[in-house]
């Protein structure tokens, strides 16, 4: 490999921003102390995590005060389900979700499952969509949560969030959103929408790993997952990953300045990429609905193609994109994703996600174009 390397695998994590190592640098030296000390050392970091929860709330659309920093993405999701099934115990046991989310709500979902919830898990279609009058016609009198994703992270389909929102104020239902592949890339309006929860992660916005956040509606029941101090005003105890929160801060304020200009460019590189794939390549087609997706994935199955062969072909070539399969003692399970839209488990076995990000170039992007099609019609033959 000579080239320089090319990271289309954005959706799994990014690269963190320059000016984000900056901003944080001074917290891992100078700036070390404790944000619940009284002191100087302690005064010196206290005003950066208010910051951060600040540039937060910009990017998301809600007030300060109603963010609380957790230790990933999957740690907020887990807090919003545990969280609320635990304040709403008295009330129901009943949760509405759908086939096609993160491990991280289904994994939770199928551990409350075996604790007493009965869960409802929504079909998509063939595009990966929700239709909204699913989740209205599936709520019960026992019904005191709504889990949907904002953006899926294997085909980027996004969900009718705003329209499962007024669903759930008009039937005074919580209404949870994972909105961890979507912040920075769509606009979020927290305020304004029905949601009562809703989960992030920093390292999926060129903050460093390790760092996310729940927002919670002010009045939401949402009991709190760890117990201790009494940091992020008794909702999340720990002491703050102080460098962590003032990097998530940091990226999200360049996000929200950065996002309209920078989208544009990624959709524009997304779609010349997908349609040169499709152009070049005859057996290769798009999963997931190609308008209502954010715009820097594209998930292709590629007929007659093992999705590992190919993308150890491109890795030997310096190319990194991903999978929804998942490989685990020998065998290898397909997405649920593709599965749950009705791809056949052959088009499943095919399916390479390419998500593209800041770093993106268009020259990269026509060096896939040369590479792609060499490699797929060598693993043909
Ligand atoms: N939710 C979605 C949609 C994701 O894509 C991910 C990460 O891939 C997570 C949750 C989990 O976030 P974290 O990696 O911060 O735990």
């Amino acid at each position: 490999m000579t080239a320089a390397p090319i990271y289309l695998d954005h959706n799994a994590t990014t690269p963190v921003h320059p000016d984000v190592v900056a901003a944080l640098l001074p917290f891992l030296g100078e700036r070390f102390g404790n944000p619940s000390s009284i002191h100087w050392a302690g005064r010196a970091v206290t005003g950066a995590v208010e910051e951060a929860r600040e540039q937060v709330a910009r990017l998301v659309g809600c007030e300060p005060g109603e963010v609380v920093f957790t230790a990933s993405g999957t740690e907020a999701d887990n807090m919003a389900l545990k969280g609320v099934v635990s304040a709403l115990r008295g009330r129901g046991n009943h949760i509405i979700t759908t086939r096609v989310e993160h491990p991280a709500v289904t994994n939770t979902l199928l551990a409350l499952e075996r604790e007493g919830c009965a869960v409802t898990w929504l079909e998509v279609d063939g595009d990966g969509l929700l239709d909204p009058a699913q989740v209205e016609d599936a709520i019960t009198d026992r019904t005191i949560l709504i889990s949907v994703m904002y953006a899926n992270n294997e085909t980027g389909v996004l969900f009718p969030v705003r329209e499962i929102g007024e669903i759930a104020l008009r039937r005074k239902v919580s209404f949870h959103c994972d909105a961890v592949q979507a912040a920075g890339k769509v606009p979020l309006d927290f305020r304004g929408s029905g949601m009562g929860l809703l989960a992030l992660s920093g390292h999926k916005l060129q903050a460093p790993k390790g760092i996310g956040a729940l927002v919670v509606r002010r009045g939401v029941k949402c009991h709190p997952l760890l117990h201790g101090g009494s940091q992020e005003r008794n909702r999340r105890a720990g002491t703050e990953n102080v460098a962590g929160i003032v990097a998530f801060g940091k990226a999200c304020e360049i996000a929200r300045t950065a996002m309209a200009d920078g989208m544009l460019r990624l959709r524009s590189l997304r779609d010349r990429l997908e349609e040169g794939i499709l152009a070049l390549i005859p057996g290769a087609a798009v999963n997931g609905h190609r308008e209502y997706r954010l715009p820097t994935t594209t998930n292709i199955s590629f007929q007659g193609i093992d999705a590992h062969s190919l993308l150890m072909a491109l890795d030997l070539e310096g190319v990194a994109a991903s999978s929804g399969a998942a490989c685990s003692s020998g065998t290898v399970r397909f997405s649920p994703v593709l599965a749950a839209m009705g791809r056949s488990p052959e088009a499943a076995r095919g399916s390479v996600r390419f998500s593209l990000g800041r770093g993106t170039t268009a020259g990269e992007i026509e060096r896939v174009l040369v590479l792609l099609p060499r490699l797929v019609a060598r693993l043909r033959r």
